[in-house]
């Protein structure tokens, strides 16, 4: 069997029209002899009737355990597979909705960013036997105790590559609202390139430094499996980007995110037991912190602005005096071959100063360069950065 599977994203399915280009894509690779794996997102975006964010403000400002708002969002992609088969049931195609639970897509139990620990996908290959198309809802599976999971914003990325890993798809493609994957988010650089042909590595390191384009943990699956990734759009039949192992540039692209705090905290040098104790406490609550910068008499680190609270709710028990700021951001130079290259760093620094905007805060690793800067400050850094690396 040859298998592709191909995911859909939320505005790929928000409308009649882009469900009727949904089933084109899925024909048109039927048509060429593959078998066919779809897997949808919710329908829409915020304010949609049925988009996960309009489930979500059911519960606005309500105490709900974290399992019952899975279970809540976990309707919207279930909504979108039953609609995507009926429309491939209209044309005379044989279609089956299933859930991620039905799809054997078997998590953890961290509710709200599960980790798919298996997949189980005896029902699909049974249907694909029959000549059957699967339609499977993204975005969420089930526990070893039956509970209904989500895997995260993005999630249903995910949900594709491990379906294609466990069906040995031939490629995944990922169907969105972009050509494919730029230099830099379209809706800020509007000259930013399409990449024809990235390495998993620097979409990685783009992902997680908030090109939402793709879930990074989609590209580090296929990664691991080996499987070929492709960007592109819903809304054309250009063939977007492939990722894949290919080499790596210097700098590949700018990847910026958004709605970050930077945490000081003072801690007298010859205290290591709080120091500890702090970290532990802010890793319990499940806090994900970054831009770590340890000093001895101060610590100074990133986190969401929305797990603000809950970190001073912490360090306000251990008694310990503290400073935040909000409303930053972070931009990050993306490039798997800088590493060994001098002048990255200087280039940025001549950039953003050009520009009069203040770097509060640097981390580095092999393939990034990440500066946080003020909030307001973003987009015209993504685009100082872009026209310095010549993107
Ligand atoms: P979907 O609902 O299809 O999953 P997303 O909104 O999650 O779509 O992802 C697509 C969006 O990612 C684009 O509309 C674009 O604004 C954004 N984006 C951010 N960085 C990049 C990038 N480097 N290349 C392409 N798109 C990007
Ligand atoms: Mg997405």
């Amino acid at each position: 069997m040859r298998i592709i599977v191909q995911k859909f994203g939320g505005t790929s399915v928000a409308t009649p029209g882009a469900r009727e280009l949904v089933i084109k894509h899925a024909l048109n690779r039927k048509n060429e002899g593959y078998q066919i794996v779809v897997v949808v997102s919710a329908m829409g975006r915020m304010g949609d009737p049925y988009a996960t964010d309009t489930l979500l403000s059911l519960l606005s400002g309500r105490k709900v355990e974290a399992r019952e708002k899975d279970l809540l969002i976990s309707c919207g992609e279930i909504i979108s597979a039953a609609v995507i088969a009926s429309l491939f049931q209209d044309k005379g195609y044989r279609a089956k909705a299933f859930t991620g639970f039905q799809a054997g897509i078997i998590t953890d139990e961290n509710f709200g960013n599960a980790k798919i620990l298996d997949v189980k996908p005896d029902n699909i290959i049974k249907a694909l036997e029959e000549g059957i198309i699967p339609v499977v809802a993204g975005f969420q599976g089930v526990t070893g105790e039956r509970d209904i999971t989500t895997l995260g914003r993005g999630g249903s990325d995910t949900t594709a590559v491990a379906l294609g890993a466990a069906l040995k798809a031939e490629c995944v493609e990922i169907f969105t609202d972009v050509e494919g994957i730029m230099t830099a988010d379209p809706k800020i650089v509007s000259n930013a390139k399409m990449l024809d042909e990235v390495n998993y590595r620097e979409v990685t390191e783009m992902a997680y430094n908030g090109a939402k384009v793709i879930h990074p943990r989609a590209v580090e699956l296929a990664m691991h499996y080996n499987i070929p990734l492709r960007i592109r759009s819903t809304f054309s039949d250009a063939q977007g980007t492939l990722i894949r192992l290919v080499p790596e540039r210097v700098v590949t692209g700018i990847a910026h995110a958004t709605h970050i705090a930077q945490l000081k905290i003072k801690v007298p040098s010859n205290d290591k037991e709080l120091e500890s104790r702090i970290f532990e406490k802010l890793a319990k609550k499940g806090i994900s912190i970054d831009m770590i910068n340890i000093f001895p008499d101060v610590k100074i680190f990133t986190l969401a602005e929305d797990a603000v609270s809950t970190a001073a709710e912490v360090l306000k028990d251990l008694g310990v005096s503290y400073e935040i700021t909000k409303n930053l951001a972070k931009v990050t130079v993306v490039g798997g071959g800088m590493t060994g290259i001098p002048g990255v760093m200087l280039s940025i620094i001549e950039a953003l100063k050009k520009e009069n905007i203040d770097i509060l805060q640097t981390s580095d690793s092999h393939t990034t360069i990440s500066c946080l800067i003020k909030e307001e400050d973003v987009k015209k850094a993504v685009l100082a950065l872009h026209e310095k690396f010549e993107l």
